[in-house]
């Protein structure tokens, strides 16, 4: 998320029981707050979300327990966040948040940080986003896909999640079947949904 973002305001602070997705078969709708009491084995998991810190706002507890029981966390993060610091060019943010990131992965057991290098606050939803996340996913080959909001809000009134969230969570739910991304697996999805 973009430090002026609100997205503190926007979670839940109850944590509610997981809820069933049926629009996605083998998926699992969980609020923030609830992941970290998900007690399934995620087996190895890939974490994908938009910006440097979006994990450490609702799911980095839940990835430390995960770690310490011994699964291997990956994190992909779509863009460097370079357009998130108030005051600093974006030449001068990029690595500032890539280090942040790592920092904060190292933390909670996670040295695998990858950056695919799209533009922070204009992640354009479509067919290259969607492809370079099913890229990933081949490479990778997660048991477990952990996806942000991609919805339109943050479930209470005027909260509005932001572009980005929404273009990168879609984008992981819709990977395309290409010539390139033949092969794939087909991870169990867990998206961060208010
Ligand atoms: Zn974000």
């Amino acid at each position: 998320m973009s430090r002026q973002g609100g997205l503190l305001s926007g979670m839940q602070s109850s944590c509610p029981s997981p809820e069933r997705n049926p629009g996605l078969p083998g998926s699992t709708t969980l609020k923030p707050m609830a992941l970290e009491l998900w007690d399934e084995d995620p087996g190895t998991v890939l974490a994908i979300v938009a910006h440097p810190d979006d994990l450490e706002y609702g799911a980095a507890a839940a990835v430390a327990k995960w770690t310490s029981a011994g699964s291997r966390v990956s994190y992909l993060l779509v863009t460097r966040g370079e357009a998130g610091i108030d005051g600093m060019a974006p030449a001068q943010a990029a690595p500032v948040r890539e280090r942040e990131q790592r920092a904060s992965a190292a933390v909670v057991g996670v040295s695998s940080v990858e950056f695919l290098d799209h533009p922070d606050g204009t992640v354009e939803y479509g067919l290259a986003l969607r492809e370079d996340l099913a890229l990933a996913i081949r490479r990778h080959r997660p048991d477990t896909l952990l996806l942000f909001n991609h919805r339109d809000n943050w479930g209470f009134p005027g909260s509005r999640n932001s572009a980005d969230h929404r273009a990168v969570g879609e984008a992981g739910l819709t990977r395309p079947q290409t010539p390139a991304t033949a092969g794939s697996s087909r991870p169990r999805i867990l998206t961060l949904t208010p």
